[in-house]
């Protein structure tokens, strides 16, 4: 099996050709050819000079070599609206992830995947229900924002993929060292270019991840899922508070915030009669008092193993009103394309057992 050649960083890249005696050079043109490009036939490539060709004829596509393909299409949906298209892609052992393209001409967000399943288990997610399968690789995850980038060329849109958030499957935090390795890839301005402040890595609140964050002070937009204001309430709906309390993970949010000067995003994923009253509210803006927080308020997108309903919209607003007379900024995320299970892990979800 030709191991893919998304999983390699730059100085990897570098260090492969130069094993097989090419100068340090010729990482640029492939680097660019690759990401930059996106190209996925690197045979007889117009920028490349003789010796790398001859290394892609000998290497790439070859049992003991390198490939650069990305993950085919296992399904496609496109939203009603036509603005949300959603992507189950076939892993190579089989798996699948969603990724989900979003936007407007000019301007397009991809949401990406970072674990096949997911072992956190919160109890509304379509993901947490199906457990964990295993963590995704680098080159997993850039090939998924590869793949929105040549849905766009196709589409005539050019290179217009803007922002990239960390939100389909899985727990970004838990498969730190691949989720970092490829948001250096994606980020590198030699080839994808993304904006860092343009990424955004949504976490359930794992604790050491937070404060690892902060530490080695990476440049990315930090989300956390909060839905719950007490550790009752929380730990009721996301098991993972169980392992890093509300107290614990609010404070390490204080830690990042006073190291990184950056402003945090929190996650509310509102659940009729649960978590969507405003003394809850109230308590949730008393919580995040100190913090530079803006809160992304998100109704329910009921799934099968969960019983929960999704909050009115009157609720909706009252609930973000309380939060702002608080001097929160709040915004509600309506679930675009709701029409095509756009909850995380939903459609694969559906397409089990077809
Ligand atoms: N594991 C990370 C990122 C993936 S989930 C995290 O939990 O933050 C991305 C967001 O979608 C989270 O805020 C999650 O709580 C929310 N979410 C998951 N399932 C949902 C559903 N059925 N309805 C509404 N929001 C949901
Ligand atoms: Fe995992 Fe996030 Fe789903 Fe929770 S909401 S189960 S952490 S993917």
């Amino acid at each position: 099996m030709p191991r893919a050649i998304y999983d390699l960083s730059f100085q990897a890249l570098e260090g492969a050709l130069v094993a097989d005696g090419l100068r340090p050079i010729h990482a640029r043109s492939l680097w660019r050819a690759l990401h930059r490009d996106g190209a996925e036939d690197l045979t007889d490539h117009p920028d490349f000079l003789p010796p790398l060709r001859r290394w892609v004829g000998e290497r790439v596509g070859h049992a003991d070599g390198f490939h650069a393909l990305r993950p085919p299409v296992h399904t496609e949906i496109a939203s009603s609206d036509g603005l949300t298209r959603k992507y189950l892609l076939r892993l190579d052992d089989g798996q699948t992830v969603e990724t989900v393209l979003m936007g407007y001409t000019g301007r397009h967000t991809a949401c990406v995947s970072t674990q096949a399943g997911c072992a956190m288990g919160c109890v509304f997610c379509a993901t947490g229900q199906m457990g964990f399968v295993r963590h995704l690789t680098a080159g997993e995850i850039v090939a998924q924002v590869q793949h929105c980038r040549a849905v766009l060329r196709a589409d005539g849109a050019g290179n217009t993929l803007r922002n990239l958030v960390l939100m389909g499957m899985g727990e970004p935090l838990h498969n730190y060292d691949a989720v970092m390795a490829a948001l250096e890839i994606i980020t590198d301005r030699r080839g994808i270019n993304l904006g860092p402040a343009r990424v955004s890595i949504s976490t359930v609140g794992v604790v050491p991840g937070i404060l690892r964050l902060a530490e080695e002070q990476r440049p990315y937009r930090l989300a956390v899922s909060l839905h719950g204001a007490t550790e009752a309430e929380r730990s009721a709906l996301v098991p993972a508070s169980k392992r890093w309390p509300l107290a614990e993970l609010i404070a390490a949010c204080r830690s990042y915030g006073a190291s990184t000067g950056r402003r945090i995003f929190f996650e509310w994923t509102l659940i009729a009669g649960k978590n969507d009253s405003p003394a809850t509210a109230a308590r949730l803006a008393e919580l995040l008092q100190g913090i530079d927080a803006h809160v992304n308020l998100i109704p329910l997108n009921p799934t099968g193993a969960f019983d929960g309903l999704a909050t009115s919209a009157e609720a909706v607003g009252t609930f973000q009103r309380v939060l702002q007379d608080a001097g929160f900024p709040a915004t509600v995320r309506q679930r675009r394309g709701i029409d095509v299970a756009a909850g995380c892990g939903q459609l694969r979800a559906a397409r089990r057992g077809e």
